[in-house]
């Protein structure tokens, strides 16, 4: 009988063997002071009320807009360039898919930086393609091997879990001398100094990814895009799902972005909220990394981080740990409130003495 069969023979070699990627812990109770995530910790433009508001049921029985107009010109507005360069999908996670699916061949190949997101070779399995991470050095810059290759490589700027941002100069050279497609994928960048905006406007190689999940305080509605070359551009809506952005999305993101005066404001509370906290954390005899991101990369001096982080946890304050070789000795911890990281503070205190 068929229903004697097992069902795992009928799955893909490769995604019988891979292993899924891991999310950050969602906790149900809403006592947490959710450090783990790298979500803001304020809320999103309150111009997204109005659409709320006028929220019409009846319009919901019409698909969205397949190509997300209105949103891609509001976007293509804020960086200066035409709607064809410009890509909007479910979050930057589907941009990021997208791009390994157009972009390598089965017999080709992924490339990225070790530590950096952890999303990267869990694409590369499921396409089943070779990956090729570079380590970072102990300081956790980079030096790419002089014969490097790959079909794609993603760059993560700043990078994601060290909060660091790469030598502007050594990014533009590597873009420049690297024959295969390259993501720059600034999740973090509206929290840093500098972005590469204009690399994926005036190189046919590389592509910029943005997400609304950290600096419009939006992860909750799923939306990323992606800027560069018409070309490529193009070569995404080909292959994407017919609708891949909601009707909601698509305009919860447009108030969003017309108001990116806002959303800048709270990177500023939040870029001051890091400064102060990295100030008390190295006092505490942390390592702290100079992160240009809403999250800091320490290492604890005094307490093993993994002793921290379940020592937190008791606490119900949610920090990421990252087990393994490199990045064991370190905690992620992304910057809330201010009272958030005053209760946080005052918890690490405890834990230490
Ligand atoms: N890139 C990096 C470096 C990230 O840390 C994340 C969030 N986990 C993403 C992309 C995905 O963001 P989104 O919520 O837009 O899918």
């Amino acid at each position: 009988m068929a229903t004697d069969r097992d069902p795992g023979k009928y799955i893909r070699r490769n995604v019988r063997d891979m292993d899924g990627y891991t999310p950050g812990e969602q906790p149900s109770d809403p006592d947490v002071i959710k450090l783990n995530t790298n979500e803001n910790p304020y809320p999103p433009s309150p111009a997204i009320n109005a659409v709320l508001e006028n929220l019409a049921l009846a319009k919901m029985r019409r698909y969205p807009d397949p190509l997300a107009t209105e949103l891609r010109t509001a976007i293509a507005q804020l960086h200066g360039c035409g709607i064809d360069h410009v890509f909007a999908g479910n979050g930057s996670d589907e941009v990021l898919a997208l791009c390994l699916r157009a972009f390598v061949e089965a017999y080709g190949s992924a490339g990225y930086f070790e530590p950096s997101y952890s999303l990267y070779p869990v694409l590369a399995a499921i396409h089943d393609v070779e990956t090729r991470p570079v380590p970072l050095t102990d300081d956790f810059g980079w030096n790419m091997p002089s014969d490097y290759q790959a079909s794609l490589f993603f760059l993560t700027q700043p990078n994601a879990p060290t909060g660091l941002i790469y030598p502007r100069e050594q990014v533009e050279s590597f873009c420049d001398n690297f024959d295969g497609i390259i993501v720059i994928d600034e999740a973090y960048v509206d929290f840093a100094a500098r972005d590469c905006m204009d690399l994926a406007l005036s190189r046919s190689n590389v592509l910029v990814a943005r997400s609304f999940s950290k600096s419009y305080s939006l992860a909750g509605i799923r939306l990323g895009y992606l800027v560069g070359n018409p070309s490529l551009i193009a070569a995404l809506y080909k292959i994407k799902d017919s609708y891949n952005i909601n009707q909601l999305t698509q305009r919860i993101g447009l108030a969003a972005v017309r108001d990116s005066a806002y959303m800048e404001s709270n990177c500023e509370r939040i870029i001051a909220t890091r400064k102060r906290v990295a100030d008390s954390l190295q006092d505490m005899d942390f390592e702290v990394y100079p992160t240009q991101t809403n999250f800091l990369w320490v290492r604890p001096c005094r307490t093993p981080a993994l002793t921290l982080f379940e020592e937190l946890k008791k606490e119900r304050i949610f920090v990421r740990h990252f087990p393994g070789e490199v990045t064991g000795e370190f905690l992620r911890i992304t910057v809330g409130t201010d009272a958030e990281m005053d209760s946080f503070l005052a918890a690490v205190r405890r834990c230490q003495t």
